[in-house]
């Protein structure tokens, strides 16, 4: 049965009360698919190698002065302050449940194990999430019902273990991972962010994620302050991504083409060139490998506060899609994605 995007968004919420407070179920098993042909995740290594606690620490002490992002806002998280991302001590969880509408390699046959992790440290002005990232819609949870959920979504068959918005939250994750890890997590985890994320913590990271999931949404400091605040997202977002990169190298999959491990980028078009998508694709010529994932998307719309700012109150044209797939092919990029491939035929029949 089709389930209509309110119903679905009803059984996501539900999702998230299910398992944080009943437990998995044991019923809807499924033998994970990523453990076979002896693959394991980084983070079991790490836990093996003694490393993993450490990391830990280390990524739970950046809360007491918290710079985990580039807002570096000093506040005490530990003691409750609030920074920039407005995030409470616990973490604020929105859904969590297969998703099938991620990159291809993602979603394989039993979906992506998407958790939305609330509040966000970006301000986007066209947040396509705002409910979540702006308002903080969710659930608080703590360690153990976090890594609960983790384990759910690993039995229910995803591919990974998709973590949406988590750079405000991460020494959370990392507790949660650990914890579950214990339990028998072993699919990949997928670190889905929205690229303002600061060196030192990705830094923490290497060794526990299998698959990064970066955006790098803006090329030019004056649309990245205007549209969301943050000035200084170019150089950032582009020195964690190489530093992404340099951790697990390029997009590596399974026989049946599942991602294992690797980088792989978003970029979504803007109007009016905003976006700076020409600049983006020849910084990634120019720094990575001509067969890194790129995904050129398509589907920016008017939402939250975007319809007050005349330069991004519309929707792309068909020519700023298709420029933006000819200069990615101009760069010399070799792994554009499936769907954008799909979505340039589109366009090119709409004329
Ligand atoms: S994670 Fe939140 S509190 Fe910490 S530096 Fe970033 S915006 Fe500020």
């Amino acid at each position: 049965m089709a389930l209509t995007r309110r119903a679905f968004l009803r059984c996501a919420l539900g999702t998230v009360t299910a398992v944080a407070f009943a437990g998995p179920s044991a019923g809807a098993s499924r033998a994970a698919p990523g453990v076979t042909g002896g693959w394991r995740p980084a983070y079991l290594d790490l836990e093996d190698e003694g490393l993993f606690e450490e990391r830990v620490d280390q990524a739970c002490a950046m809360l007491e002065h918290c710079e985990l992002c580039p807002r570096r806002c000093g506040v005490n998280r530990l003691a409750g302050e609030i920074g920039a991302c407005r995030s409470p001590e616990q973490v604020v969880v929105f859904s969590a449940q297969p998703h099938f509408g991620e990159e291809l390699p993602l979603v394989g046959r039993f979906g992506s194990g998407t958790i939305f992790f609330s509040n966000c440290n970006l301000r986007c002005v066209f947040c396509q999430n705002w409910p979540i990232a702006h308002e903080g819609r969710g659930d608080r949870l703590d360690d153990e019902r976090l890594a609960e959920l983790m384990l759910r979504v690993q039995q229910i068959g995803c591919h990974n273990i998709n973590l949406v918005t988590p750079t405000h939250v991460m020494p959370h994750i990392l507790r949660a991972v650990r914890i579950a890890a214990k339990r028998g997590l072993n699919i990949p985890l997928c670190y889905n962010t929205g690229g303002y994320d600061s060196l030192e913590a990705v830094q923490l990271l290497d060794g526990i994620v299998d698959i990064y999931l970066p955006d790098l949404k803006f090329m030019d400091s004056g649309p990245a302050e205007r549209l969301a605040g943050a000035a200084d997202y170019p150089e950032t977002a582009r020195a964690a991504i190489r530093e992404m990169h340099r951790q697990v190298g390029e997009l590596v999959t399974d026989a049946s083409g599942i991602a294992l491990r690797g980088l792989m980028i978003r970029h979504l078009v803007m109007p009016n060139r905003l976006a700076g998508t020409r600049e983006f694709v020849r910084w990634v010529a120019d720094t990575l490998p001509a067969t890194t994932y790129v995904n050129i998307m398509s589907q920016y719309r008017v939402e939250h506060r975007a319809f007050e700012h005349p330069e991004i109150a519309r929707a792309i044209t068909t020519q700023e899609y298709l420029e933006a797939m000819d200069w990615a092919e101009e760069a010399g990029l070799e792994n554009l994605d499936e769907r954008s491939l799909m979505n340039r035929e589109v366009f090119r029949r709409r004329g």
